[in-house]
């Protein structure tokens, strides 16, 4: 694998320059434990300068013909395409995801760069039919999408890279300037994007860069007066916070979910095993969308079950830069030893292990459990690590009700051969994203993707999230 040097690290990126920064953190490999740079640690003073800066940025986006922005953002995604193997050691070295994954993402975040640039020469408003109505008489006119102004960016430590992509990408396509922050684990590839976005042609001040501690500046940002939107992908409480001290503007919430999968008696049980362990376990479970609960239909559920063990003992759990690993670490020792406390906790209150259950450092097997308490956190919480849990059932409206017990919901998927189930499954439950003979952790970068219920604060996929970051203007002529 590509070695990746991470140089000059320790600065912020303000008004178009990168600042030293006297506080800095280390960055650390969560597989080997090494260092692997340290970044700047920005205070509320850094997000003063950061937002005048933006404000600046923001006043030179606004004039750029969508043409110009569309085509920084094809360069960027050009320049990124041509660096992947980089930025995929990157990704790896920084968040212990396996290298194959990385360079997915990669290519994912190639591919939501392109889609940006596209939205950004098809972001237009229509006309509208004013002398059509009462009182509309002599009118015409149209409405236009205008950018909002200084978004603020947050993003997690899972994907570094693409869902980076996912809020800079529709910003700029849509004429805003950002200031960005990423999440304090995976800084580096962060690092890496913004410069690559600045040497795609960037107008000085439209992205600023400000790493370090969220509990350090984020309050400072969020309820930054300048700061138009807040765009946040991250944890509930978290976001809570956010919502608490952003006040009164523009805030788009990307939080967590507790993926439920359904396994008819007449699903494909081999093809539904197969999704749900990729789905449960891909990204060391750290991932929003991933499948963490399996309700399984009696009449299948003996096939099911050894289908699945078979599938989840056959991983190959290790180094991620091994290009033939499937798991690799999570992203720290304290994420890992949270989450087999979870699993131990379910297996005192009854649970039975079907595989894995140990933990290395910050390496967790692959587990497994059946017969898990209602209450358990890693049946009801969203568990955000390598652990699934298995559950039966002989009517699929008491399995769409279990499915929807959950208080956060992103995706909920249905494995079945019957176009009714999957109808009826679609319409009944709750989340935001209903995928069929797929499990929950399928997504395109184009589709509309966000929350629901409690999480349902707006949506992201490129085009969604362009118009989530613009505002609407309505521009009327009175002829007589
Ligand atoms: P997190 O909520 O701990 O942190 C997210 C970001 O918020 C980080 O950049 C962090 O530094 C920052 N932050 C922390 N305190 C802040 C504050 N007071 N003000 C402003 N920013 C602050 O999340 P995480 O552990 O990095 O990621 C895991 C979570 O993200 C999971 O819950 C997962 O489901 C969620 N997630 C959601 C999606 C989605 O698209 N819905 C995608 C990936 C991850």
């Amino acid at each position: 694998m590509m070695h990746v040097a991470f140089d000059a690290a320790r600065s912020l990126l303000i008004g178009g320059r990168w600042e030293a920064v006297d506080a800095t953190m280390d960055v650390v490999d969560p597989w080997s434990g090494a260092a692997l740079g340290a970044v700047a640690c920005a205070d509320a003073s850094h997000v003063e300068r950061a937002v005048a800066a933006a404000m600046h940025g923001a006043a030179a986006m606004r004039e750029l013909p969508t043409g110009v922005r569309s085509r920084i953002l094809h360069a960027a995604a050009l320049a990124l395409e041509a660096d992947g193997e980089r930025f995929a050691a990157a990704i790896t070295a920084e968040t212990g995801k396996p290298i194959r994954n990385a360079a997915r993402e990669v290519a994912r975040a190639v591919n939501t760069l392109r889609l940006s640039a596209e939205e950004a020469v098809r972001l237009a408003g229509e006309t509208i039919a004013f002398d059509g109505f009462p009182g509309g008489e002599s009118r015409s006119g149209h409405y236009i999408y205008e950018p909002v102004g200084v978004v603020a960016a947050i993003t997690p430590f899972n994907d570094p890279l693409n869902l980076v992509c996912h809020k800079l990408g529709p910003a700029f396509a849509a004429g805003n300037a950002v200031v960005f922050k990423p999440a304090e684990q995976a800084p580096l590839v962060a690092i890496m994007l913004a410069r690559l976005l600045l040497a795609a042609g960037l107008p000085e001040g439209a992205l600023n860069l400000l790493t370090g501690r969220g509990a350090d500046f984020g309050d400072a940002l969020t309820s930054h007066p300048d700061v138009a939107m807040v765009s946040f992908t991250g944890g509930a409480s978290v976001g809570q916070a956010i919502c608490r001290s952003a006040g009164i503007k523009r805030v788009a919430m990307e939080l967590g979910g507790n993926g439920p999968v359904i396994v008819m008696d007449d699903a494909d049980v081999d093809r539904a095993a197969a999704a749900c362990v990729s789905g449960a376990f891909g990204a060391a479970g750290q991932n929003c969308i991933g499948v963490q609960r399996i309700y399984v239909h009696d009449a299948v559920h003996d096939r099911f079950r050894a289908a699945l063990i078979a599938a989840t003992r056959a991983l190959r759990v290790g180094d991620p830069t091994d290009l033939s690993t499937d798991i690799g670490p999570m992203i720290g020792t304290g994420e890992a030893t949270r989450i087999a406390a979870w699993i131990e906790e379910a297996v005192a209150g009854g649970a039975t292990l079907l595989a894995g259950g140990e933990r290395a450092g910050a390496l967790v097997r692959p587990t497994l459990l059946a017969d898990v308490p209602d209450d358990a956190r890693v049946a009801c919480s969203e568990a955000f690590g390598p652990v699934a849990s298995l559950f039966r059932f002989a009517d699929l409206d008491e399995a769409i009700d279990a499915a929807n017990r959950a208080d956060y919901a992103i995706h909920a998927a249905i494995f079945t051969e019957s176009i009714r189930n999957a109808r009826h499954a679609a319409r009944r439950l709750r989340a935001a994203g209903v995928m069929i003979n797929d499990s929950t952790d399928y997504r395109l970068d184009a589709m509309p993707f966000g929350g629901a219920g409690r999480g349902n604060m707006g949506r992201e996929g490129v085009r969604f999230a362009a118009r989530e970051m613009s505002q609407t203007k309505v521009i009327c002529f009175h002829d007589a």
